[in-house]
């Protein structure tokens, strides 16, 4: 349920609130709005009577929340959700006026290959550095990852270019490490149902990029995500990277019809990974051009300067050249990126 408070409303008339909220034994979220706050109730069970709050002074509406999920979800916060990472010039938003473009090699695999990769998606227009320390392989016997040393090539990525980095916390140890060295925390495909972690990752003091499990419905996704809200974090991102069906001509199928929908349902920003989707190169390209016309409010691209010799992910991976195409043709589509 959601308690609209009036616009004159102030703190004692929203105490007033929170107070019989707990009173009850539910958790109370004040969620301020551009115009007038709002208050969540929690971890109540079954529906509530909307008299029990209706005669509090400034209360002036009372909302059921009809879906499962009620932090993630738009009827509990209607304005859409800004990420915010830096401040002045060179703060970047995802989930405000630009697109944003995330870019770099699956994995880091040495400090030079990550910096030249690094050096060619700034110069075409990333943002975003990205590139996986920690890896979650499907085979045991595949490259792992550089672990910290990776994390270590990351911070060193981040201080010669300006880029912001997102980089992958596979486990509750590892995101100990994660979050004192990346911008944003990544929570992978495999992970997407992995409940201790995702709490691990509402504690966080970084935003979280969570992306969809391969296999996952919209309200499981959801749900993930509010997991992650629940424990304090707001700064959370979807990222649709592609599901399993039954086809095989790519790796896996983009769900084109999860972002109008994750839009409607939920405010938070929505980032799309082409590159997973595919699994091949030449998909790339159109199914980025394709999300970013959905009005998405960040892209995952995968780049390597010599995808050939990639230690994983290379057939995905665009090189700086087509990374460029792709951006040029976003300008040219009139996005701002
Ligand atoms: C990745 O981003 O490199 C990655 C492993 O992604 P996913 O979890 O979507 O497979
Ligand atoms: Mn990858």
């Amino acid at each position: 349920m959601l308690i609209v408070m009036h616009k004159e409303a102030g703190d004692r008339e929203l105490d007033a609130v929170i107070k019989r909220i707990e009173a009850h034994g539910w958790e109370a979220k004040p969620i301020p709005g551009g115009e007038r706050t709002a208050v969540g109730v929690l971890r109540n069970k079954g529906p509530l009577d909307p008299a029990m709050f209706l005669d509090l002074p400034g209360v002036r509406d009372v909302i059921p929340v009809s879906k499962p999920y009620k932090l993630v979800s738009r009827e509990m916060r209607p304005e859409n959700t800004v990420v915010r990472l830096g401040r002045g010039s060179d703060a970047v938003e995802i989930g405000g006026q630009q697109l944003v473009v995330m870019a770099g090699p699956c994995a880091v695999e040495s400090e030079n290959q990550a910096l030249e990769i690094a050096h060619a998606v700034k110069e075409a227009g990333a943002r975003l550095f990205r590139g996986g320390a920690f890896k979650p392989r499907s085979s045991p016997y595949s490259f792992q990852g550089l672990g910290l040393k990776g994390l270590e090539i990351l911070a060193k990525v981040r201080e010669e270019t300006g880029l912001f980095i997102v980089t992958e916390a596979t486990d509750h140890e590892v995101c100990d490490m994660v979050e004192d060295f990346t911008d944003i925390i990544q929570i992978g495909t495999r992970n997407m149902q992995n409940y201790r972690l995702l709490r691990r990752a509402g504690q966080a003091k970084k935003p979280v990029l969570l992306k969809r499990g391969m296999w996952a419905t919209m309200d499981e996704f959801l749900m993930a995500a509010e997991y992650i809200m629940s424990e304090g974090n707001d700064q959370v991102m979807l990222c649709e990277r592609g599901i399993r069906t039954f086809t095989t001509h790519s790796r896996n199928t983009l769900d084109a019809n999860a972002i109008p929908y994750m839009r409607n349902e939920s405010h938070l920003p929505i980032v799309v990974d082409p590159s997973h989707a595919a699994g091949r190169r030449d998909q790339v390209i159109p199914l980025a051009r394709a999300a970013a016309a959905m009005g998405v409010d960040a892209l995952m691209v995968e780049v390597h300067t010599h995808p050939e010799q990639a230690l994983s992910d290379g057939p995905q991976s665009l090189y700086p050249e087509q990374f460029h195409e792709l951006v040029t043709g976003l300008r040219n589509m009139n996005i701002s990126v």
